[in-house]
């Protein structure tokens, strides 16, 4: 689909429409400059980098996470093709190699350059608490396992909410079990399992909250079988593929 999102791109900070530039556009508030390099926008550098970032870049940059293989990008990509769609925290852009008109945005530079080389063309470095695009800049919004990596889990679906109509999550949640949340905390801090800076996983209820307060209307709530423990975060523990391990759950804008 032809269309130009470099057009709809907003300073993150005042979200003001930036003045047009090929390469280069600036705030016409506070002149700061955004630059287009080796193809990826970016939004981040401006910004002095926080812990969780500066640990999530390190993580990145130690190797390739590797690409789930039990369908989950071919179906989102499915979604996301035909339509405006931004994928928020897009990795290694494995969505954007089936759909390469995807915008895929990242606050892991190293991700977003193999992501490049995965196929991705739209790429953009910043933050998913502070989407540097203009309101209704998309049709969809897509961020598949990593609303429980933000540190503010409600202003991203905020964010999601304000740039487009629709949205699609798949959220890593949390048991339901009476301390099971700070068990698994007690647990990963034992064993120094550091699989994301912010590990959260969500609640329905936290995350119904949450998508409620963003003014958007839950039309299909359901699990998506991710693998727990994926990756083998835990080293000396298997893979379980069989467990509801995500919610997903697809919203509108009232
Ligand atoms: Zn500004």
């Amino acid at each position: 689909m032809k269309y130009s999102y470099v057009r709809s791109l907003a300073c993150p900070s005042c979200l003001q429409s930036l003045s047009k530039g090929v390469h280069k556009i600036s705030c016409p508030q506070t002149h700061a400059k955004f630059q287009k390099k080796s193809g990826i926008w970016d939004f981040l550098s401006f910004r002095r980098a926080s812990p969780s970032q500066i640990e999530n870049e390190s993580q990145h940059a130690k190797g390739p996470w590797g690409r789930i293989s039990d369908g989950s990008y071919e179906i989102l990509a499915a979604f996301a093709r035909g339509n405006k769609t931004l994928d928020i925290a897009c990795g290694e852009g494995w969505i954007e190699a089936l759909a390469p008109e995807t915008v895929g945005l990242d606050f892991s530079l190293s991700a977003l350059k193999k992501a490049k080389k995965n196929g991705a063309k739209n790429l953009v470095w910043g933050n998913a608490e502070h989407l540097p695009f203009l309101d209704n800049t998309f049709d969809l919004t897509i961020n598949s396992g990593s609303l429980e990596n933000i540190e503010n889990p409600k202003k991203a679906i905020m964010e999601m909410a304000r740039v487009s109509k629709m949205q699609i999550m798949v959220v890593h949640r949390e048991f339901n079990l009476p301390f099971f949340r700070s068990v698994r905390n007690l647990f990963s801090f034992i064993l120094k399992i550091k699989h994301q800076p912010v590990e959260k996983p969500l609640l329905f209820r936290e995350l119904t909250k949450m998508l409620v307060q963003a003014n958007l209307k839950v039309v299909y709530k359901g699990h998506w079988t991710l693998p727990l423990n994926y990756g083998r975060a835990i080293n000396f523990l298997p893979e379980f593929s069989k467990v509801n391990s995500c919610f997903f759950v697809i919203t509108i804008r009232q």
